[in-house]
């Protein structure tokens, strides 16, 4: 077995891992990232950057890589409910001296491996892939003292660090371990997430994430350039039930929706082509124990709604280093420091699954169960289609979020 130590260990290398990792690093710190995974390729993981995002990649020197990637910009969101388009949030009119007034789409991959690079450059970082945490190693006190993982042989190790932080998604292993368990909220739908080539350059939704809700059913799509992401949304629990019908039903139906030809909607050949994403929210009531601290997706899971999930992730991130950055390079993390990551990232958490869980309830539960179509339009609804302002303040609202966090200085850089 190898055993080895680090000052800080991270437990996953999503979105809220890697950023932690290269802002730990550039602070000077030891910091070790244990990924699952071989590498970042993965399909349907959240692709949006968000304005505060990109903000914060210029921030960091990191803004002209990024511009680099192969992106589409997204800048506006619109649904139609039965005969009337509502536009959701407009990202050009974003009030404030906001450089990026648009949403990125760029493939999860190329930003984590964006990340993974600048960490690299850092001599205090390192990056172990196909390495699982298995479980947590505890002193006599009871404090997390470090991780047991198997790598992809499935040869175990031990690695001590004076913090463990847990970024390893919902269903976290390293919180579980630790008794720290997410409260749920019910949600009333899964996701099937399907790709479908572009119809062509003036298609209606190009530049756009378009959105219809109603007829029992919701679907999203989102302008990916060759190809539109799209999200068809379900009841909990019956996608089983849905597989046993013939695929056309469904192609049918997405080229109803958003009038797409056979040269689009043929690409879904089989079930096969239609990914199941079961979609949960939920929150830890107490982020850390003595030893470990839980952020992003571990510490609570974000329902797809608004794409805000990797963001948010990154945010606590940010949060995280510019707290535990000073106490680690001293050699102890106290509960009471990590309870101020927890306090200063739970109301940006909150409001945005508050807002999420009144999108589930006023719009996709009423939508997938028919009776959203004999209702008045909703009050928001009605203002945001009256008013521009709005449509951009509800942007900024979901562009930048609650309480948008800056790089810290000791992570700033000016040259790309
Ligand atoms: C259907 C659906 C669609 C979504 N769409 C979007 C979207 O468009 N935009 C958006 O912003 N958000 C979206 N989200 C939410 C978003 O995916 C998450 O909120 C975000 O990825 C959280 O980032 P994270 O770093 O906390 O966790 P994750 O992205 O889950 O990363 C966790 C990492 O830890 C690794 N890992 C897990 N277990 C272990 C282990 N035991 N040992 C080592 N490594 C481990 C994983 O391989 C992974 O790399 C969506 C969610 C769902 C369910």
């Amino acid at each position: 077995m190898t055993q080895e130590r680090t000052t800080c260990c991270i437990v996953g290398g999503g979105p809220a891992g890697m950023m932690l990792g290269l802002l730990l690093a550039r602070a000077g710190v030891r910091v070790t990232v244990l990924e699952k995974h071989r590498d970042f390729l993965r399909d349907f993981r959240g692709d949006t950057v968000h304005p505060s995002t990109l903000r914060l990649l210029d921030e960091l020197g990191l803004g002209a890589r990024f511009e680099k990637l192969p992106a589409r910009r997204l800048d506006e969101m619109r649904i139609r409910i039965g005969a009337t388009t509502v536009t959701m949030a407009d990202f050009g009119r974003m009030p404030g001296r906001i450089r990026h007034k648009y949403i990125a789409m760029v493939p999860q991959w190329d930003f984590l491996n964006l990340l993974a690079e600048a960490a690299a450059d850092e001599p205090t970082f390192t990056l172990r892939r196909s390495t699982a945490v298995t479980g947590l190693l505890t002193d006599s006190a009871g404090r997390v003292t470090g991780v047991r993982s198997t790598d992809a042989q499935g040869a175990p190790g031990e690695l001590s660090a004076d913090l463990v932080v847990a970024c390893d998604g919902r269903g976290s292993v390293a919180a579980a371990a630790a008794g720290l368990r997410q409260r749920n909220f019910p949600v009333p739908m899964d996701v099937w997430q399907i790709r479908v080539p572009a119809p062509g350059p003036d298609a209606a939704h190009s530049g756009r994430v378009f959105g219809h809700f109603g007829s029992g059913q919701v679907a999203v799509t989102m302008d990916r350039g060759d190809y539109y992401q799209t999200s068809y949304l379900i009841e909990k629990g019956t996608d089983a039930a849905h597989r046993r019908h013939d695929i056309r039903e469904l192609r049918d139906r997405l080229a109803q929706l958003f009038g797409w030809g056979p040269e689009s909607t043929d690409a879904i050949r089989s079930w096969d082509d239609v990914k199941m994403l079961d979609v949960t929210m939920g929150r830890l009531p107490r982020w850390y124990t003595d030893g470990l601290l839980c952020i992003g997706d571990a510490a609570h899971t974000m329902s797809p709604v608004g794409g805000v999930g990797v963001n948010l992730a990154v945010q606590d991130a940010v949060a995280a280093a510019r707290i535990i950055a000073g106490p680690l390079r001293r050699g102890r993390v106290t509960e009471a420091e990590l309870a101020r990551v927890q306090k200063r990232r739970e109301l940006p958490m909150a409001v945005t699954q508050k807002s999420q869980l009144a999108e589930h309830d006023m719009l996709i539960g009423p939508a997938l169960d028919g009776t959203l179509d004999h209702r008045p339009l909703p009050l928001p609804l009605r203002a945001l289609r009256r008013s521009r302002l709005l449509q951009g303040v509800a942007a900024y609202v979901g562009g930048m979020g609650v309480r948008p966090e800056h790089a810290p200085e000791f992570a700033r850089r000016t040259v790309s």
